[in-house]
């Protein structure tokens, strides 16, 4: 499949590793308060955008610099599920160009 941001293309996985690692800014991150966070996910190709709260296990400043990792990882999950629902243009390989 293709990145929704740019060519890159490979395995549902990788695109999943390179958004968390190379589209850090496309997810949204706020807190509402000390023990709440919200995040917000909109697609690049048609700007539907996905919320939701989450809850970190930890006020630690160092824990919640991974745990706004997690967070991407679990937002671009969202993202990725719509994309193979909703841009099934994106689900290209390599392979089927031709
Ligand atoms: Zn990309
Ligand atoms: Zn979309």
């Amino acid at each position: 499949m293709r990145c929704p941001f740019c060519p890159f293309t490979g395995a549902r996985g990788d695109v999943h590793a390179h958004l968390v690692s190379e589209h850090a800014d496309g997810v949204e991150i706020w807190a509402i308060s000390d023990s709440r966070r919200r995040y917000l996910v909109t697609c690049p190709v048609c700007g539907a955008a996905h919320e939701a709260r989450v809850k970190p296990r930890s006020k630690d400043p160092d824990f919640l610099e991974t745990f706004a990792r997690e967070i991407r990882m679990v937002a671009y999950d969202m993202l990725l599920n719509h994309v193979t629902v909703e841009h099934p243009e994106l689900m290209v390989t390599e392979r089927s160009q031709r």
